[in-house]
């Protein structure tokens, strides 16, 4: 049987342990516990054991009082028949605007998909709002994808698609690294049996020797660094998740032998000096292989995620990589924005100075990348809510089909994205070969409606070029420009579109208006 977390668990890994948020905290447990008495899950254990759960990873995450108390409360409007206003009242109106958030559709006013896209919708218009709605949902996810061992067969095999194809992905955006690999390995069994079975039976035969070259090379690492002087630092290993695994063997025609990251050698230090100071030592150490190098500290990742890799020949015959990376960083890596909502992290970062840079422009006072957070300020929720989570919340619900908003789900929002930047240092987010037309309509309507051109790291270029990662794009604006239809046809945002399009049927009866005024005269 499943264990129940205590309210003294859940407690325990509250931070700030202030009076007010324990007694929130407890109240909510007992609410819960009493609205659930009576129900089962498909396992058998007390309903109960599921919130309880996600209230405690919502704790642990470092996550306030008030999203651990509507962790706690999620499905008592939707499963237990709690009305909204007693939960108002014996709340109040944040921790049920949380809760509402995360319920799904209580009319039957659509079915099958419909009634599925319809509920992600609303689930995206919640967390535009309020970023933390989507957080609790993940970590509810994630503890119905960790049981789905024992959901009836038929509804098995859904979830656990889903799971892969819409929340791991957010998860994965949203730098939630724990989050998306648990996801994801809870969901694969069910999702492909038989890749999955392959898969584990390729990775027990390597277990062995990828477990002895991870440990001499640990051994060996340690000396260097204390050699070095290096005193303060820590190493742990990663084991890649499976179904990351999978997807990478798929890549590499199942040849398990050229994937070198199942294991990998994590080195944590305190300051950024010191990862530079590592890497250098690493390679005296070992030969590096050629054009595995990567610095995600220099350029981090689109979802913020920052580290030092480097694959090194380990003389056996083998290569092993290898990540270093400061301790802020490696919280960074495993929480992402959950990191960011938190009081402590807001104050440490001002002292680090490291971090998740695009989240800055998402918190209070922010607007500019290099802005400083206010260390006094805790930042809003609702704030640091990321562009494409708003776009997703406006996606044109006449003109969009369900499969089609699931399509974009999967194609647009999740598998790749550019990050651009104005010429201020704000970053924008878009979806792949995105055009300075998406990226100016990103930035501001009116600006937009007037461009005439751009010009991209500093060089003139056509309003159809597609953009890449890390380029400075600058819109040049002229009075007499105006948006036409081919700028419709070459955008690819959802937001570009709708924008063109209003600005189309303005223009198209102003024409109108003109004419009918000049019949008059
Ligand atoms: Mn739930």
């Amino acid at each position: 049987m499943e264990h129940i977390r205590t309210c003294e668990e859940i407690i325990s890994a509250l931070d700030p342990k202030d009076a007010a948020s324990r007694e929130l905290v407890s109240r909510a447990y007992e609410f819960a516990q009493n609205a659930h008495a009576t129900q089962t899950r498909y396992s058998g254990a007390p309903y109960f054991v599921h919130p309880a759960e996600v209230g405690y990873r919502l704790a642990h995450m470092g996550m306030d009082a008030h999203t651990i108390a509507a962790g706690l409360l999620h499905d008592c409007l939707e499963d237990a028949g709690v009305a909204s206003a007693i939960l108002e009242a014996q709340f109040d109106r944040e921790v049920l605007s949380l809760v509402r958030g995360v319920t799904k559709l209580g009319a039957l006013r659509y079915r099958g998909l419909e009634r599925h896209t319809e509920s992600l919708r609303r689930l995206f218009a919640a967390t535009a709002q309020d970023i933390r709605v989507l957080i609790i949902k993940l970590t509810d996810r994630l503890h119905n994808a960790k049981t789905l061992e024992f959901v009836p067969a038929d509804k098995r095999a859904r979830i656990a698609h889903e799971t892969l194809e819409i929340y791991a992905p957010i998860a994965d955006r949203l730098g939630m690294s724990v989050v998306k690999t648990a996801l994801e390995d809870a969901s694969f069994p069910y999702a492909y049996p038989k890749e999955f079975e392959r898969t584990k039976e390729l990775l027990k035969e390597r277990k062995r020797e990828n477990e002895r070259r991870l440990e001499k090379a640990e051994k060996d690492l340690k000396r260097v660094l204390a050699e070095a002087q290096m005193r303060e630092f820590r190493t742990e290993a990663r084991v890649k998740g499976t179904y990351s695994t999978f997807r990478k063997l798929q890549r590499k025609q199942w040849d398990i032998t050229a994937i070198h990251d199942i294991m990998a050698l994590r080195i944590i230090v305190p300051t950024l000096a010191d990862c530079y100071a590592v890497l250098g030592l690493v390679h005296k150490q070992w030969r590096p292989v050629p054009g595995k190098i990567k610095d995600y500290i220099a350029f981090p990742k689109p979802n913020g995620y920052q580290s030092i890799h480097t694959t090194v020949y380990t003389g056996d015959g083998g290569a092993l990589e290898i990540q270093i990376r400061t301790e802020a960083m490696h919280r960074e890596s495993l929480y992402g924005i959950a990191s960011h909502l938190t009081y402590k992290e807001v104050q440490g970062r001002k002292k680090r100075g490291g971090g998740l840079d695009w989240i800055r422009q998402f918190l209070p006072g922010g607007g500019s990348a290099q802005r400083e957070v206010s260390a006094h300020v805790k930042p809003r929720a609702s704030r640091t809510v990321p562009e494409w989570v708003k776009e997703l919340a406006s996606a044109d619900t006449d003109t969009e089909e369900s499969e089609e908003y699931l399509e974009n789900l999967r194609t647009d929002f999740f598998s790749h994205r550019v990050f651009v930047f104005t010429p201020k240092g704000d970053v924008i987010d878009l979806p792949l070969a995105a055009t300075p037309i998406d990226f100016a309509y990103a930035i501001h309507t009116e600006i937009a409606n007037k461009m005439a051109g751009a010009r991209v790291n500093g060089k003139m270029v056509s309003l159809e070029t597609p953009l890449h990662n890390g380029d400075m794009v600058e819109i040049i604006t002229k009075a007499s420009a105006k948006p036409s239809r081919k700028w419709h046809d070459v955008a690819k945002t959802t937001l570009a579109k709708k924008m063109i399009r209003a600005a189309l049927s303005a223009r198209k009866q102003e024409d109108a208006g003109v004419r009918k005024t000049q019949k008059k005269f």
